[in-house]
Order: structure tokens, then sequence, then C-alpha cells
């Protein structure tokens, strides 16, 4: 019914929703821990209207039930807002029972973007967006060719709330390698702090290019922390991190130690298992090497 340019990918919570690949790859695609859209078919461009129509209409004839739509690939809202209008409005009117439409959102597509662009997009369902803001350090960020600052990814965030539209962050641990860990961890803490986001998630860096660019990245040798220093570094972000009501998950399949709960109500009983793997990681189930899905 729909046919994809693969590989296509989605947050895991997304994993219900239909997938309409309003564009093809990463309009950045210059991260230099990401290989996610390097493949040749992979180069960006928008989808035709007609085309993304097209298989909205062939879903809705299908008489399947759509709940939940998750616009791909690597960054849906660099669309302009007339084009992201369109296709809510075809959503709402093929798919009625759609309640909720996500994707992905770099901080800097939100640049062309109004408020009140922002909150009509809201109105017809654009509910929730991920924001892979990585780290709020500005030298890891400009390190990994990010392309976002601490102080650009905040305003995209509070341009976010401000609209009324839900956050969900991935700060990648690790990221700033065995050098750069502690600030890492201390200003990502700060700026979800400051951006206080609904959802907050954290998965462990993983390099499938090889390092080459990350070592590039890092004056020669990128040194990713190993075991104890990525629970350090966990246990740094936790014990910084003043969060209202967050929903915290750090339960990635890269992650040694699945971590869930609501911050703040949980801070101290996820710093205390962190605690406690640093102290005996043999006394609770951490993911073995194999199962890390690395
Ligand atoms: S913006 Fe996201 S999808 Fe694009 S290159 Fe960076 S990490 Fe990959």
């Amino acid at each position: 019914m729909i046919k994809y340019i693969e590989p296509v990918f989605r947050p895991p919570s997304e994993w219900k929703s239909l997938i309409l690949q309003v564009t093809n790859g990463c309009s950045w695609n210059q991260c230099t821990f990401c290989d996610m859209y390097t493949q040749p078919q992979k180069k960006y461009r928008a989808q035709k209207i007609e085309k993304i129509e097209q298989e909205i209409r062939a879903i809705a004839a299908s008489g399947a039930i759509v709940q939940r739509v998750f616009l791909a690939d690597g960054d849906a809202m660099t669309l302009p807002f007339a084009r992201l209008e369109a296709i809510c409005m075809l959503i709402r009117s093929l798919l009625p029972q759609v309640q909720r439409i996500s994707c992905y959102c770099l901080p800097r597509n939100l640049n062309n973007k109004t408020p009140e662009q922002l909150a009509r997009l809201r109105s017809l369902g654009l509910t929730l967006v991920y924001v892979g803001c990585e780290s709020g350090d500005d030298d890891v960020l400009l390190r990994v060719q990010k392309g976002e600052t601490f102080a650009t990814s905040l305003a995209a965030l509070q341009k976010l709330k401000t609209a009324n539209i839900k956050s969900s962050v991935m700060i990648l641990n690790g990221l700033g390698g065995t050098a750069l860990s502690k600030q890492h961890a201390v200003n990502s803490a700060k700026l979800m702090n400051a951006a206080q986001p609904e959802y907050l998630s954290t998965l462990v860096v993983t390099l499938p290019l090889g390092k080459v660019r990350m070592d590039e990245a890092f004056d020669g040798q990128f040194v990713l922390p190993d075991q104890q220093g990525l629970f350090r570094e966990m246990h740094d972000l936790l014990s910084a991190l003043e969060l209202d009501k967050t929903i915290f998950r750090s339960d990635h399949a890269s992650n040694y130690l699945v971590l869930k709960g609501i911050l703040g109500r949980d801070k101290a009983r996820l710093v205390n298992q962190v605690e406690q793997a640093m102290a005996q990681p043999q006394s609770i189930p951490l993911r073995e090497e194999w199962q890390r899905g690395l």
C-alpha cells in the first residue's frame, strides 16, 4: 500500500503508528555519529504532496483504523508550514480517527515557523515532536557537527512549549567521550532544566561508521566511556536534573542499565539505582554486551 524508501527509522514508541514518509533522508545529514541516511537512495528530498495524498487515501480505503501517524524521515519538520498544514489537513479529513501526529524535529526546523503556525499545526493534530538534542554542551555539539547549540536547542524547545506541542528529547550518553563526559552530562541537564520537556530519553552513542569521523572530531582519538564511565555520566546527568514532571526512559537496547521513571518524583530512586550499578554491578540485572543491540 505504501512503498517506502528503505531504511525507515522511527522512535520505539511509534511502533503502532502509520509511518508516512513525507520526506526522504535528513536535510542536515552531517552529524559525525550518525549514518542513518548515508546510503545514496536516502539523499534528502521532500515527497510530492500528490503521492502523500494517494497513500493516505489508500490507507483510508483499506478500512484500517489509524490512531497515530508518524511523519518520516529524519526531520520532517523541515518542510515549510504550508506543506505541513496540507499534510495534517489530509490526515485529519481522510483518517478521522487519528489522535496524534508526530515527527522528528531539529531545532533549526522551527526557525521559519511562527508561534501561530505551530499552534495551527497543533490544532490539526501535530501534538508531539522528537527532538534529538543529543547534548546541551556547546563544545560537544560543535565537535559532532550537530549544527545546534545550547541556545538554539532551548529556543526551539521553548517555542514548542508555547505552541503546546509536546517535546520528546533524546540525549546521547557517551557523546562527549571520556574527555568531555562531565560537561556533556552537566550541560545536558542544564538544557533539560531550562526546557522542561514532557519526555526525556537517553541512549548510548554507537558508532556504526567506525570511529573515523568521531576520532577526527575529538583531535585524533575519541574514547567512548566504558561501562563504569557511562554509569558515572548517567549519575552526573540524573543528579543535576531538576525536572518538574518529565517522563524519563533509559531503556533502549544500547543501555546496560534500564532506568524508567518520572522526574523529579523518582529522582532519588533512579540515582540510587545507578549508584548501586556503580558499586556492585553484579548485584543488579545489567544487559550483557551481546544483548545491547549495538
Ligand atoms: S540530524 Fe539526526 S538524522 Fe540528521 S544526521 Fe544528525 S542525527 Fe542523523
